[in-house]
């Protein structure tokens, strides 16, 4: 199990907070820098159009100041002044003044006498004419009548229209006879270009606003008036109020630039509305703070990946820790399982090995023991013709006394058979008891039936068992050892006369065989009881017998199913339907041997 102690650590958002508090103060510079940028901008931006609009202001009023010195020089003019009351040369004057009028652009020009009376003027047919005005209080007048070019600026009292005032004086014979004026007219100079934010002011020696973008404020004083230029306000009316109101802009408001214009004793100033700078320098602070969250999120973005990636690093760690653990762990245990599994297919092995040896011992001791308890009939099949050879003998010995030597002859040769028999009896005893170790090999099977039959003829007789072949006449081959053939035939024929005793009379035995593909199937039946269903069930078993101690030891079976399948063959066991056991012997057939004998054969 993976341990989940630690809980989920929480985004630490605390720690973002406090960078943004550590990076805020950084806006401060920002807006500093921006606002000196915008104002650096705005300052030579207004500059240039302060600049221009100068230029564009001398150029039209340098272009009318030499105009009234020309004109005083025409003889059409100052005709007017040597003969005032005489209409042609007025009318010629009034002509020409309107014509240099049209041509130069100039407003309004006007011939002055000494006095100050208008006597020709270009707008002489208008229903506002100069002519027959009197302009004696007008600056211009007395500075012309010095002999200095004179200069004004002012609405006009007559036409309302303000205008920049050149007069020159006419002079004749060395004295002024006159004055001629040249009125510009500056209303239009009072718009900038295009439609900008920003707004002119332009304002006299008296510090009162005379041109400006913004009629409200025209004619307004820009700082106060003193008693003198009050008097001298009332006195030349330059402008149509005359106790000018104060202008009053908010602190703050604007941004303002101003140039002296020397010749005029002006000053013109550019104001720029703060609004613009402060608008653009809030854009800027947006974007800067716009920035600085964007770098925060990113910082808390990469932080938390960062987050993410060390825990799953850890979690991988104790994961792979984890796996080896228990990798370790299972090694271990596999270890420990191989080591037991190798000790206990040792002692499989050793146990194989014991049992091969018992059951070895097994079959030996079967041997011994059938040995044992054939002992009796064995010496009683010995002692039966040793006592017949000893009458043969002792009957010859008497016969040769009487000189009957064919009778004899005959004894002797009955003698002889009979040692051949009993000779033959031991032979088998000693290949009963011998260990057989051979290999399988061709037997007869019908020859080893008649031996095993030959050994129990007797037992048989005095039972008096009806014994019914029903065996081929053909040698069958089978597949086994000689002996061990024996052995176990002998064994299965006891055990059905054994059964037998148990049955009165009529007592039958029945051999019969058939091949079946490969297999030679020997039947052996008797009519005795037959086995009970559990000996039928455990008769394989070694020292399983129903038998008392006496008569049997429980081996036979056991040792005959032990030899059946060393040969490859097969013991079955089974109950007759018309009652008694049916043993059934399945073995291999086998190719045709050379001779009866085998090698077996312990006659051989
Ligand atoms: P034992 O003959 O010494 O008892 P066996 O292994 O030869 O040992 O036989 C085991 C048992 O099988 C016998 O005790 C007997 O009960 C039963 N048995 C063997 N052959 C027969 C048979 N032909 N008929 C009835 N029972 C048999």
């Amino acid at each position: 199990m993976i341990s989940t102690s630690t809980p989920p650590r929480r985004p630490r958002w605390r720690s973002l907070a406090l960078l943004a508090l550590c990076l805020a103060p950084l806006l401060w510079p920002l807006h500093h820098l921006a606002e000196r940028y915008y104002q650096d901008q705005l300052a030579s931006q207004n500059r240039q159009t302060l600049d221009l609009y100068v230029a564009n202001l001398l150029g039209t009023l340098h272009r009318y100041e030499t105009l009234p010195q020309i004109l005083s020089e025409l003889p059409a003019l100052r005709g007017v002044l040597d003969d005032p009351f005489r209409l042609e040369s007025v009318t010629n004057a009034n002509r020409l003044l309107k014509e240099i009028a049209q041509q130069t652009g100039a407003e309004v020009m006007y011939l002055m006498d000494v006095s100050g009376n208008t006597l020709a003027a270009s707008n002489w047919d208008k229903r506002d004419t100069f002519v027959g005005r009197n302009f004696a209080f007008r600056p211009y007048f007395i500075e012309a009548m010095q002999g200095k070019l004179g200069r004004f600026f002012g609405q006009g009292t007559t036409s309302a229209k303000r205008g920049y005032f050149f007069a020159a004086a006419v002079r004749e014979h060395g004295r002024v006879a006159g004055v001629l004026v040249v009125k510009v007219d500056l209303d239009h100079t009072e718009t900038l270009w295009g439609r900008t934010p920003e707004q002119l002011l332009l304002t006299d020696q008296n510090g009162v606003v005379v041109l400006t973008s913004r009629p409200d404020w025209r004619f307004r004083a820009t700082r106060p008036l003193s008693e003198v230029e009050r008097q001298a306000i009332v006195a030349i009316q330059p402008y149509p109020t005359q106790a000018p109101q104060p202008l009053v802009l908010g602190p703050g408001t604007w941004i303002s630039q101003t140039r002296d214009i020397r010749e005029t004793g002006w000053q013109v100033s550019i104001l720029a509305p703060q609004q613009l700078v402060d608008r653009s320098v809030q854009t800027v602070m947006a974007i800067g703070a716009a920035t600085l969250l964007v770098l925060m999120l990113l910082a808390g973005l990469v932080m938390q990946r960062r987050r993410h990636y060390i825990d799953r690093i850890g979690f991988e760690a104790h994961a792979r820790q984890e796996l080896e653990k228990r990798v370790i762990e299972r090694t271990a245990a596999l270890e420990g399982l191989n080591t037991r599994l190798k000790s206990a297919v040792l002692e499989r092995e050793n146990a194989q090995q014991e049992l091969v040896q018992a059951q070895d011992e097994l079959v030996q001791a079967g041997k011994l023991s059938v040995l044992g308890t054939m002992s009796a009939s064995i010496s009683h099949e010995l002692n039966q013709p040793l006592a017949a050879i000893r009458s043969y003998a002792e009957n010859a010995e008497v016969l040769l006394d009487h000189q009957r030597t064919e009778d004899a002859r005959g004894n002797l040769k009955l003698i002889g058979e009979l040692t051949g028999r009993m000779a033959s009896i031991i032979a088998h005893l000693r290949a009963f008891a011998r260990r057989d170790r051979h290999a399988p090999e061709s037997v007869a099977l019908q020859p080893a039936l008649d031996d095993a039959l030959a050994l129990l003829a007797k037992r048989r007789r005095a039972m008096a068992v009806e014994l019914v072949r029903d065996l081929p006449d053909a040698t069958l081959w089978v597949q086994a050892g000689e002996t061990r053939l024996r052995q176990v035939l002998g064994n299965l024929l006891a055990n059905a006369l054994d059964a037998l005793t148990e049955k009165a009379n009529p007592r039958t035995l029945w051999l019969s065989a058939e091949t079946r593909e490969e297999h030679v199937h020997l039947l052996i039946r008797d009519n005795g009881p037959g086995f009970s269903s559990q000996a039928l069930a455990h008769a394989r078993e070694p020292f399983f017998t129903t038998k008392t101690r006496t008569q049997g030891l429980g081996l036979g079976l056991a040792i005959c199913d032990s030899l059946m399948r060393t040969l490859g063959g097969e013991l079955l066991l089974a109950n007759h339907p018309e009652g008694g056991a049916l043993l059934t012997l399945r073995l291999r057939v086998a190719p045709a041997g050379v001779n009866l004998q085998s090698s077996e054969d312990p006659s051989a």
